[in-house]
Protein backbone atom coordinates (compact mmCIF):
# COMPACT_ATOMS: atom_id res chain seq x y z
CA UNK A 1 0.00 0.00 0.00
CA UNK A 2 1.49 2.92 -0.91
CA UNK A 3 0.62 5.85 2.04
CA UNK A 4 3.22 8.71 0.37
CA UNK A 5 2.10 12.06 0.31
CA UNK A 6 1.48 14.03 -2.57
CA UNK A 7 3.27 17.49 -2.80
CA UNK A 8 -0.81 19.17 -2.17
CA UNK A 9 -0.98 16.97 0.66
CA UNK A 10 2.29 18.23 2.49
CA UNK A 11 1.43 21.33 1.58
CA UNK A 12 -1.92 20.76 4.04
CA UNK A 13 0.41 19.51 6.56
CA UNK A 14 2.76 22.51 6.30
CA UNK A 15 -0.26 25.04 6.06
CA UNK A 16 -1.87 23.32 10.02
CA UNK A 17 1.45 23.16 11.56
CA UNK A 18 2.59 26.83 10.90
CA UNK A 19 -1.45 27.46 11.91
CA UNK A 20 -1.11 25.64 15.07
CA UNK A 21 2.42 27.21 16.37
CA UNK A 22 0.69 30.51 15.52
CA UNK A 23 -3.04 30.09 16.32
CA UNK A 24 -2.88 27.44 19.66
CA UNK A 25 -1.91 28.69 22.66
CA UNK A 26 0.33 26.95 25.08
CA UNK A 27 -2.42 27.16 27.86
CA UNK A 28 -4.72 25.02 25.67
CA UNK A 29 -2.56 22.35 24.41
CA UNK A 30 -4.04 18.97 25.97
CA UNK A 31 -7.16 20.96 27.01
CA UNK A 32 -10.18 17.88 27.56
CA UNK A 33 -11.95 20.26 29.25
CA UNK A 34 -14.39 20.29 26.34
CA UNK A 35 -14.77 16.74 26.61
CA UNK A 36 -15.43 16.54 30.23
CA UNK A 37 -18.46 19.06 28.94
CA UNK A 38 -17.39 21.99 31.55
CA UNK A 39 -19.92 24.94 31.34
CA UNK A 40 -17.01 27.70 32.27
CA UNK A 41 -15.05 26.40 29.52
CA UNK A 42 -17.56 26.79 26.63
CA UNK A 43 -17.22 30.02 25.64
CA UNK A 44 -13.58 29.42 24.90
CA UNK A 45 -13.93 26.23 23.35
CA UNK A 46 -16.56 27.63 20.76
CA UNK A 47 -13.86 30.65 19.94
CA UNK A 48 -11.31 27.58 19.41
CA UNK A 49 -13.72 25.88 16.76
CA UNK A 50 -15.07 29.18 15.02
CA UNK A 51 -10.65 29.98 14.58
CA UNK A 52 -10.40 26.53 13.12
CA UNK A 53 -13.40 26.66 10.87
CA UNK A 54 -12.49 30.34 9.29
CA UNK A 55 -8.79 28.53 8.88
CA UNK A 56 -10.50 25.58 6.73
CA UNK A 57 -10.00 22.63 9.32
CA UNK A 58 -13.56 22.30 10.32
CA UNK A 59 -15.59 19.15 8.43
CA UNK A 60 -13.04 18.92 6.05
CA UNK A 61 -15.34 16.47 4.68
CA UNK A 62 -18.34 18.54 3.72
CA UNK A 63 -19.14 19.68 0.14
CA UNK A 64 -17.80 23.10 -0.46
CA UNK A 65 -21.26 24.34 -1.31
CA UNK A 66 -22.21 23.72 2.75
CA UNK A 67 -18.86 25.04 4.24
CA UNK A 68 -16.80 22.31 4.06
CA UNK A 69 -13.32 21.29 1.93
CA UNK A 70 -14.75 18.50 -0.03
CA UNK A 71 -11.59 17.16 1.36
CA UNK A 72 -10.54 13.39 1.10
CA UNK A 73 -9.79 10.79 3.70
CA UNK A 74 -5.88 11.31 3.77
CA UNK A 75 -6.79 15.29 3.78
CA UNK A 76 -8.70 14.90 6.58
CA UNK A 77 -6.50 12.49 8.70
CA UNK A 78 -3.37 14.83 8.05
CA UNK A 79 -5.32 17.43 9.90
CA UNK A 80 -6.68 14.77 12.68
CA UNK A 81 -3.03 13.70 13.04
CA UNK A 82 -1.59 17.61 13.29
CA UNK A 83 -4.30 18.36 15.59
CA UNK A 84 -3.62 15.15 17.54
CA UNK A 85 0.55 16.12 17.49
CA UNK A 86 -0.18 19.73 18.71
CA UNK A 87 -2.37 18.38 21.55
CA UNK A 88 -5.41 20.76 19.84
CA UNK A 89 -8.36 20.48 22.11
CA UNK A 90 -11.55 18.44 20.78
CA UNK A 91 -14.73 20.02 19.01
CA UNK A 92 -17.17 21.26 21.10
CA UNK A 93 -19.43 20.89 18.29
CA UNK A 94 -18.32 17.35 17.35
CA UNK A 95 -21.92 15.74 17.24
CA UNK A 96 -22.93 18.54 14.91
CA UNK A 97 -20.39 18.44 12.34
CA UNK A 98 -19.85 14.96 12.43
CA UNK A 99 -23.24 13.41 12.96
CA UNK A 100 -26.48 16.08 12.28
CA UNK A 101 -24.16 17.94 9.52
CA UNK A 102 -23.88 14.90 7.38
CA UNK A 103 -27.27 13.63 7.97
CA UNK A 104 -28.87 17.39 6.46
CA UNK A 105 -26.47 17.09 3.81
CA UNK A 106 -28.19 13.90 2.74
CA UNK A 107 -31.60 14.47 4.05
CA UNK A 108 -32.74 18.19 5.13
CA UNK A 109 -34.76 20.28 3.04
CA UNK A 110 -32.82 23.48 1.36
CA UNK A 111 -34.15 25.71 4.07
CA UNK A 112 -33.12 22.94 6.97
CA UNK A 113 -29.67 22.94 4.97
CA UNK A 114 -29.89 26.94 5.00
CA UNK A 115 -30.85 27.70 8.64
CA UNK A 116 -28.96 25.03 10.35
CA UNK A 117 -25.35 24.25 8.76
CA UNK A 118 -23.17 27.44 9.15
CA UNK A 119 -23.79 27.75 13.18
CA UNK A 120 -22.74 24.02 13.12
CA UNK A 121 -19.51 24.98 11.34
CA UNK A 122 -19.32 28.03 13.54
CA UNK A 123 -19.97 26.43 17.11
CA UNK A 124 -22.73 28.74 17.36
CA UNK A 125 -25.52 26.29 17.77
CA UNK A 126 -24.80 23.13 19.81
CA UNK A 127 -26.48 19.84 18.89
CA UNK A 128 -27.45 16.63 21.41
CA UNK A 129 -28.84 13.20 20.36
CA UNK A 130 -31.84 12.18 21.70
CA UNK A 131 -32.32 8.66 20.84
CA UNK A 132 -31.48 6.73 23.86
CA UNK A 133 -34.73 6.22 26.31
CA UNK A 134 -35.07 4.27 29.85
CA UNK A 135 -36.48 1.16 27.79
CA UNK A 136 -34.64 1.54 24.71
CA UNK A 137 -31.11 1.34 24.03
CA UNK A 138 -30.06 -1.67 22.12
CA UNK A 139 -33.60 -1.74 20.88
CA UNK A 140 -33.60 1.49 19.97
CA UNK A 141 -36.77 1.34 17.81
CA UNK A 142 -38.64 -0.01 20.23
CA UNK A 143 -38.65 4.36 21.68
CA UNK A 144 -41.95 5.61 22.92
CA UNK A 145 -41.04 9.14 23.21
CA UNK A 146 -44.42 10.26 21.22
CA UNK A 147 -44.98 13.31 19.33
CA UNK A 148 -48.47 13.99 17.55
CA UNK A 149 -48.65 16.01 15.11
CA UNK A 150 -51.22 19.15 15.68
CA UNK A 151 -51.70 21.39 13.05
CA UNK A 152 -48.22 23.18 11.80
CA UNK A 153 -46.42 21.84 15.27
CA UNK A 154 -45.84 18.33 17.06
CA UNK A 155 -46.91 17.88 20.55
CA UNK A 156 -43.94 15.75 22.32
CA UNK A 157 -43.89 14.19 25.56
CA UNK A 158 -41.76 11.20 26.83
CA UNK A 159 -37.94 10.71 27.72
CA UNK A 160 -34.38 10.97 26.61
CA UNK A 161 -31.34 9.38 28.60
CA UNK A 162 -27.68 9.67 28.44
CA UNK A 163 -27.75 12.20 26.38
CA UNK A 164 -24.48 13.73 26.02
CA UNK A 165 -23.96 17.45 26.51
CA UNK A 166 -27.77 18.10 26.63
CA UNK A 167 -26.92 20.47 29.61
CA UNK A 168 -25.08 22.55 26.80
CA UNK A 169 -26.54 21.72 24.19
CA UNK A 170 -28.63 24.57 21.76
CA UNK A 171 -30.67 22.01 19.76
CA UNK A 172 -31.12 17.93 19.83
CA UNK A 173 -31.97 15.43 17.06
CA UNK A 174 -34.30 13.59 18.22
CA UNK A 175 -36.43 10.46 17.47
CA UNK A 176 -39.50 10.30 18.13
CA UNK A 177 -42.76 7.64 17.68
CA UNK A 178 -45.13 9.44 15.48
CA UNK A 179 -47.62 6.08 14.54
CA UNK A 180 -48.03 4.06 17.54
CA UNK A 181 -49.62 1.74 15.67
CA UNK A 182 -47.48 0.80 12.60
CA UNK A 183 -44.55 -2.09 13.25
CA UNK A 184 -41.90 -0.47 15.67
CA UNK A 185 -39.48 0.75 12.69
CA UNK A 186 -42.36 2.49 10.66
CA UNK A 187 -43.44 4.80 13.00
CA UNK A 188 -40.48 6.68 14.16
CA UNK A 189 -40.21 10.59 12.76
CA UNK A 190 -36.65 12.58 13.18
CA UNK A 191 -37.31 15.81 14.82
CA UNK A 192 -35.38 18.86 14.99
CA UNK A 193 -36.07 20.08 19.00
CA UNK A 194 -34.77 23.70 20.16
CA UNK A 195 -33.47 22.99 23.74
CA UNK A 196 -34.63 26.17 25.01
CA UNK A 197 -38.61 24.82 24.12
CA UNK A 198 -40.89 25.40 27.01
CA UNK A 199 -41.76 21.83 28.54
CA UNK A 200 -37.63 20.51 28.40
CA UNK A 201 -36.19 19.31 31.79
CA UNK A 202 -32.79 18.46 31.81
CA UNK A 203 -31.04 16.71 34.75
CA UNK A 204 -27.47 15.91 34.84
CA UNK A 205 -26.43 12.33 35.79
CA UNK A 206 -22.99 11.87 37.48
CA UNK A 207 -20.64 9.64 36.42
CA UNK A 208 -18.47 7.60 38.57
CA UNK A 209 -15.22 9.89 36.41
CA UNK A 210 -17.15 12.55 38.55
CA UNK A 211 -18.08 14.94 36.06
CA UNK A 212 -21.56 14.75 34.54
CA UNK A 213 -21.76 14.59 30.74
CA UNK A 214 -24.84 12.53 30.43
CA UNK A 215 -28.30 13.77 31.19
CA UNK A 216 -32.24 12.77 31.07
CA UNK A 217 -34.29 15.09 29.26
CA UNK A 218 -37.59 15.20 29.63
CA UNK A 219 -40.72 16.61 27.42
CA UNK A 220 -44.00 17.61 28.28
CA UNK A 221 -46.19 19.15 25.73
CA UNK A 222 -43.28 20.38 23.71
CA UNK A 223 -43.97 22.27 20.34
CA UNK A 224 -41.97 21.97 17.87
CA UNK A 225 -42.59 23.33 14.06
CA UNK A 226 -43.34 20.51 11.63
CA UNK A 227 -40.76 22.76 9.38
CA UNK A 228 -38.14 20.86 12.01
CA UNK A 229 -39.01 17.28 10.28
CA UNK A 230 -35.83 15.44 8.61
CA UNK A 231 -37.11 13.38 5.91
CA UNK A 232 -40.61 12.22 5.59
CA UNK A 233 -42.97 11.92 8.56
CA UNK A 234 -42.58 8.11 9.60
CA UNK A 235 -39.54 7.66 7.71
CA UNK A 236 -37.58 8.69 11.02
CA UNK A 237 -35.49 5.35 11.12
CA UNK A 238 -33.64 5.38 7.63
CA UNK A 239 -32.64 9.01 8.45
CA UNK A 240 -31.34 7.96 12.23
CA UNK A 241 -29.45 5.44 10.24
CA UNK A 242 -27.46 7.88 8.43
CA UNK A 243 -26.63 9.78 11.56
CA UNK A 244 -25.60 6.09 13.06
CA UNK A 245 -23.18 5.26 10.29
CA UNK A 246 -21.46 8.98 10.67
CA UNK A 247 -21.33 8.23 14.86
CA UNK A 248 -19.69 4.66 14.08
CA UNK A 249 -17.53 6.45 11.52
CA UNK A 250 -16.79 9.26 14.14
CA UNK A 251 -16.14 6.78 16.92
CA UNK A 252 -13.88 4.64 14.81
CA UNK A 253 -11.35 7.70 14.10
CA UNK A 254 -7.95 7.26 15.94
CA UNK A 255 -7.54 10.98 16.23
CA UNK A 256 -8.91 10.26 20.18
CA UNK A 257 -6.95 7.37 20.43
CA UNK A 258 -4.34 8.51 19.16
CA UNK A 259 -4.18 11.70 21.87
CA UNK A 260 -4.69 9.35 24.93
CA UNK A 261 -1.62 6.60 23.29
CA UNK A 262 0.70 10.16 23.85
CA UNK A 263 -0.99 10.99 27.58
CA UNK A 264 0.07 7.38 28.43
CA UNK A 265 3.42 7.65 27.19
CA UNK A 266 3.77 11.23 28.63
CA UNK A 267 2.87 9.72 31.91
CA UNK A 268 5.49 6.73 31.78
CA UNK A 269 8.11 8.95 30.86
CA UNK A 270 7.20 11.51 33.34
CA UNK A 271 6.84 8.46 36.29
CA UNK A 272 10.67 7.49 35.02
CA UNK A 273 9.23 4.02 34.27
CA UNK A 274 9.44 4.60 30.36
CA UNK A 275 12.95 2.28 30.34
CA UNK A 276 11.19 -0.90 32.19
CA UNK A 277 10.91 -3.76 29.76
CA UNK A 278 7.67 -4.68 30.69
CA UNK A 279 5.93 -1.60 30.37
CA UNK A 280 8.00 -1.09 27.12
CA UNK A 281 6.27 -4.00 25.40
CA UNK A 282 3.14 -3.14 26.71
CA UNK A 283 3.33 0.85 25.21
CA UNK A 284 4.80 -0.81 22.25
CA UNK A 285 1.98 -3.11 22.01
CA UNK A 286 -0.68 -0.09 22.33
CA UNK A 287 1.15 2.23 19.66
CA UNK A 288 1.11 -1.28 16.75
CA UNK A 289 -2.53 -1.48 17.63
CA UNK A 290 -2.99 2.06 17.43
CA UNK A 291 -1.09 2.70 14.24
CA UNK A 292 -2.91 -0.41 12.93
CA UNK A 293 -6.22 1.55 13.59
CA UNK A 294 -4.88 4.36 12.55
CA UNK A 295 -3.87 3.11 8.48
CA UNK A 296 -7.70 0.96 8.79
CA UNK A 297 -8.56 4.44 9.28
CA UNK A 298 -7.24 6.13 5.49
CA UNK A 299 -9.65 4.26 3.32
CA UNK A 300 -6.86 2.78 1.12
CA UNK A 301 -8.38 0.17 3.37
CA UNK A 302 -10.84 0.47 0.87
CA UNK A 303 -8.37 -0.73 -1.64
CA UNK A 304 -7.33 -4.11 0.55
CA UNK A 305 -11.17 -4.44 0.49
CA UNK A 306 -11.20 -4.66 -2.84
CA UNK A 307 -8.56 -6.87 -3.31
CA UNK A 308 -9.34 -9.46 -0.30
CA UNK A 309 -13.11 -9.58 -2.01
CA UNK A 310 -11.22 -9.79 -5.89
CA UNK A 311 -9.14 -12.57 -5.19
CA UNK A 312 -11.84 -14.61 -3.91
CA UNK A 313 -12.92 -14.84 -7.60
CA UNK A 314 -8.94 -16.31 -7.96
CA UNK A 315 -10.57 -20.07 -6.52
CA UNK A 316 -13.35 -19.85 -9.00
CA UNK A 317 -11.95 -18.78 -11.96
CA UNK A 318 -10.34 -21.18 -13.86
CA UNK A 319 -11.61 -24.01 -12.47
CA UNK A 320 -12.61 -23.92 -8.64
CA UNK A 321 -10.02 -25.26 -6.11
CA UNK A 322 -11.76 -28.07 -5.32
CA UNK A 323 -11.35 -29.29 -9.13
CA UNK A 324 -8.16 -28.17 -9.27
CA UNK A 325 -7.23 -30.65 -6.20
CA UNK A 326 -9.27 -33.30 -8.04
CA UNK A 327 -7.31 -32.86 -10.94
CA UNK A 328 -4.34 -33.14 -8.63
CA UNK A 329 -5.18 -36.28 -7.15
CA UNK A 330 -6.65 -38.00 -9.97
CA UNK A 331 -4.09 -37.42 -12.65
CA UNK A 332 -1.38 -36.16 -10.90
CA UNK A 333 -1.63 -38.79 -8.14
CA UNK A 334 -3.43 -41.82 -9.66
CA UNK A 335 -6.11 -41.29 -7.03
CA UNK A 336 -9.75 -42.75 -7.50
CA UNK A 337 -12.10 -40.81 -8.94
CA UNK A 338 -13.60 -39.17 -6.10
C1 LIG B 1 -20.21 7.32 26.34
C2 LIG B 1 -21.66 7.19 25.95
C3 LIG B 1 -22.31 8.26 25.37
C4 LIG B 1 -23.65 8.15 25.01
N1 LIG B 1 -24.29 9.24 24.49
C5 LIG B 1 -25.57 9.13 24.09
C6 LIG B 1 -26.23 10.26 23.51
O1 LIG B 1 -25.68 11.35 23.40
N2 LIG B 1 -27.50 10.12 23.11
C7 LIG B 1 -28.16 8.94 23.21
O2 LIG B 1 -29.30 8.86 22.76
N3 LIG B 1 -27.59 7.85 23.80
C8 LIG B 1 -26.30 7.94 24.24
N4 LIG B 1 -25.69 6.85 24.83
C9 LIG B 1 -26.46 5.64 25.11
C10 LIG B 1 -26.09 4.44 24.23
O3 LIG B 1 -26.54 4.63 22.92
C11 LIG B 1 -26.71 3.22 24.89
O4 LIG B 1 -26.10 3.05 26.15
C12 LIG B 1 -26.52 1.96 24.07
O5 LIG B 1 -27.31 1.99 22.90
C13 LIG B 1 -26.86 0.69 24.87
O6 LIG B 1 -28.15 0.80 25.39
P1 LIG B 1 -28.45 0.53 26.95
O7 LIG B 1 -27.47 1.31 27.75
O8 LIG B 1 -29.89 0.75 27.19
O9 LIG B 1 -28.09 -1.00 27.15
P2 LIG B 1 -29.03 -2.25 26.90
O10 LIG B 1 -29.71 -2.13 25.59
O11 LIG B 1 -29.90 -2.45 28.10
O12 LIG B 1 -27.97 -3.43 26.82
C14 LIG B 1 -27.38 -4.00 27.99
C15 LIG B 1 -26.47 -5.13 27.56
O13 LIG B 1 -27.25 -6.16 26.90
C16 LIG B 1 -26.71 -6.44 25.62
N5 LIG B 1 -27.79 -6.69 24.68
C17 LIG B 1 -28.96 -6.00 24.57
N6 LIG B 1 -29.72 -6.53 23.59
C18 LIG B 1 -29.00 -7.55 23.05
C19 LIG B 1 -29.22 -8.45 21.98
N7 LIG B 1 -30.36 -8.42 21.26
N8 LIG B 1 -28.25 -9.36 21.69
C20 LIG B 1 -27.09 -9.41 22.39
N9 LIG B 1 -26.83 -8.56 23.44
C21 LIG B 1 -27.77 -7.65 23.74
C22 LIG B 1 -25.95 -5.17 25.21
O14 LIG B 1 -24.92 -5.46 24.28
C23 LIG B 1 -25.40 -4.70 26.55
O15 LIG B 1 -24.19 -5.36 26.86
C24 LIG B 1 -24.36 6.94 25.24
C25 LIG B 1 -23.70 5.87 25.85
C26 LIG B 1 -22.37 5.98 26.21
C27 LIG B 1 -21.68 4.82 26.89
Amino acid sequence: MDLSLTPAHEALRRRLRTWLAANLPRSRRDDRSVEYGEPERIPAAKAWQRKLYEAGFVAMRWPREYGGQGADVLEQTIVDDELVRAGAPGLIGLLGVEMLGPTLIEWGTPEQKRRFLPPVLTADEIWCQGYSEPDSGSDLASLRTRAELDGDHFVVNGQKVWTSYAHLADWMFCLVRTDPEAPKHAGISYLLIDMRSAGITVRPLVQMTGDAGFNEVFFEDVHVPRANLVGGLHQGWQVANSTLRHERNMLGSSARTQQLLHAVQRLARRRGIADDGAIRQRLANLAIRVEAMRLQGLGTGGLWSFELMFTLGMIIGGGTSQIQKNIISERGLGMPRG
